[in-house]
């Protein structure tokens, strides 16, 4: 039998345990290199926090358009995961998106765009805006869109990473050819020369492209069916995102470049709740232990995690 060729991936979010599990998928031998595993949650480990929903953009610039072919292969990649393996945690629902000041980069429905190619695209019609279109909401649009319920996803991936051989080994490494060298030690295998090493370690080291962006969200047990995105004039968003296998709603949510505070803030709470409140009332329901209280989200868990972002867009 042939020697399987070797990949090391540095990282265990998201991005890096997908990746392997394709790698291996294609026959490769994979090594996965990380400082957190989902296991672990941690405020700059970002993928156990994130919504996880999908929202398409209008691709503005090369990086974007690099992105919207990722984007068409992941969601075919979901499709297919959702359909076979239910308990991956990947669901498909309705996304639906609300406007108070839209771009033309949004309401220019060219397909160039990207943004109106995403599937059952289809712009609102006034009336089916909140508030009719005469209220804050200027324009709308709902598409299919794919939902996470990235804790289980995670543990999901590295479970069958595991059961194909997949060897994981939990180190914070200094610099990416460091990785061959832990590779080579864990499996015993001094002559190793692996055939590409992945960097998949989101913020991680050695970019300095990269720079945080904390998101406050709130988890609640109130249910909803579908993916609502409500961007305000201001530039801020009001996002509820449900996580598949009755893992609750998170509800948000900030976006706060250069704020590296891993403490809740109160007033960012409140003014979720509010919004939340207001954008979608028929989620707030009364208490478990009281049905005749005043209907209101539930809050159980408050989580704050910094988004991986970069100058310049993803490295490949
Ligand atoms: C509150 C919140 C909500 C979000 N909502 C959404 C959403 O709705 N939709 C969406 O698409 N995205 C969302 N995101 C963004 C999303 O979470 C991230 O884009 C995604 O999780 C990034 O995954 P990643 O694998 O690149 O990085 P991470 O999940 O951060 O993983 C990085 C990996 O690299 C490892 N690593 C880092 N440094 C080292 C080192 N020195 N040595 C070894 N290993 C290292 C880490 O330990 C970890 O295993 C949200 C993020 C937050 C915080």
């Amino acid at each position: 039998m042939a020697t399987k060729q070797h990949i090391i991936v540095i990282g265990a979010g998201v991005l890096g345990l997908s990746c392997a599990f394709q790698l291996s998928k294609f026959g490769y031998a994979v090594t996965i290199i990380a400082r957190d595993l989902p296991v672990d949650l941690s405020v700059a480990y970002a993928s156990p926090w994130a919504g996880a929903h999908f929202r398409p953009i209008p691709i503005t610039t090369p990086a974007e358009s690099i992105e919207h072919g990722f984007v068409t292969q992941t969601s075919s990649r979901f499709a297919a995961l959702a359909a076979n393996n239910p308990s991956a945690g990947i669901a498909f629902v309705r996304g639906v998106e609300y406007f108070d000041a839209p771009s033309a980069k949004y309401t220019d429905l060219d397909p160039a765009m990207g943004f109106c190619t995403s599937s059952e695209f289809r712009a609102l019609r006034p009336d089916e805006l909140p508030g009719g279109g005469s209220g804050n909401i200027k324009w709308g649009c709902e598409y299919e869109a794919w939902v996470l319920n990235s804790p289980v996803y995670l543990a999901w991936l590295e479970r069958h990473l595991q059961l194909e051989g997949v060897v994981i080994v939990r180190r914070t490494l200094s610099a990416i050819e460091e990785a061959v060298f832990v590779a080579r030690a864990e499996l015993g295998k001094p002559d190793l020369e692996p055939l590409a090493v992945v960097k998949a370690s989101g913020m991680g080291f050695a970019d300095p492209e990269c720079f945080p962006s904390r998101g406050q969200f709130l988890l609640v047990s109130n249910p909803c069916k579908e993916t609502i995105s409500h961007h305000w004039a201001d530039g801020t968003s009001t996002v509820i995102i449900p996580r598949p296998l009755s893992g609750g709603t998170l509800i948000g949510g900030s976006k706060e470049e250069g704020n590296w505070s891993q403490e809740p803030c109160a007033k960012t709470t409140a003014a979720i709740l509010k919004r939340v409140s207001e954008l979608c009332p028929e989620m707030l329901t009364p208490p478990v232990n009281n049905p005749e209280g005043p209907p209101a989200l539930h809050l159980l868990k408050t989580n704050v995690g910094r988004r991986p972002m970069r100058r310049g867009g993803l490295r490949v």
